[in-house]
């Protein structure tokens, strides 16, 4: 593929700008500076150096963030920054959306595409992906509390009593609790509805994809095959 449209495709602005991007020697590929706009790459395995960041040609850009308390899942946020502004403008630019969404005070693993297929295929009710959380709570745990929420617990304005998946106690304020559906305010609502409070949220994973322990609050990464796989 021509490198200008490589940068295009890769969120770097228009033809025009990429092309004098390019031609000001701001480009370069394995070390070597191209300075032609229209020299044409092998995709596969391709990485290309902007400024001296690296960027790995991606047809599609899927990426997991650890998300850190304060920032809203939406593109149009509120009160608060969006977690969009934790990526890199070219990111930015290529229209990824947050997979499904987590409140702004709760913190941990969310996936960002501009993959429209695997944002329907993680988000659709059907599918019933588990996401695991970790929540601290106010009150005291009983194993009452944790046997209604595997039994299942009305909330408002859901016709029918909603279940966890698993659910755990890890200490006396804090449960392990894995949910199938994404409701709003799913979790805050089911702990609620036992009598507990949430104080702190935390996506521990999503399927079998675990945050990485090497990733701080913040920080992101690409998706790999792996990660693909982890998410069944
Ligand atoms: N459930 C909640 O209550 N909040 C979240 O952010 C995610 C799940």
């Amino acid at each position: 593929m021509q490198l200008e449209r490589i940068l295009q495709s890769h969120g770097f602005g228009t033809r025009k700008a990429c092309r004098a991007m390019i031609r000001r020697e701001r480009v370069s590929v394995a070390g070597q500076i191209v300075d032609d706009p229209f020299a044409d790459l092998a995709t596969d395995g391709l990485v290309f150096s902007v400024d001296g960041t690296d960027w790995p040609f991606r047809e599609q850009a899927s990426l997991l963030l650890y998300k850190p308390a304060g920032y809203e899942c939406s593109r149009k946020p509120q009160h608060h920054p969006s977690v969009l502004e934790l990526l890199p403008l070219p990111l930015r630019e290529r229209g990824v959306q947050p997979i499904g969404r987590l409140d702004e005070d709760t913190t941990g693993l969310l996936l960002i595409t501009d993959d429209g297929q695997l944002n329907h295929q993680l988000s659709s009710g059907k599918r019933k992906v588990p996401k695991v959380y970790l929540a601290t709570v106010k009150h005291a745990l009983d194993a009452a509390q944790i046997q209604q929420l595997l039994a299942g617990v009305l909330l408002h304005d859901e016709p029918a009593p909603i279940a966890a998946a698993a659910a755990e106690i890890v200490d006396d304020h804090q449960l392990r609790l894995t949910v199938t559906e994404g409701k709003y305010h799913q979790v805050k609502r089911m702990v609620a509805a036992v009598g507990n409070r949430v104080e702190a949220l935390h996506r521990e994973a999503l399927a079998d994809l675990r945050l990485p322990a090497d990733l701080k609050p913040g920080e992101w990464r690409w998706l790999d095959a792996e990660d693909m796989k982890q998410l069944g």
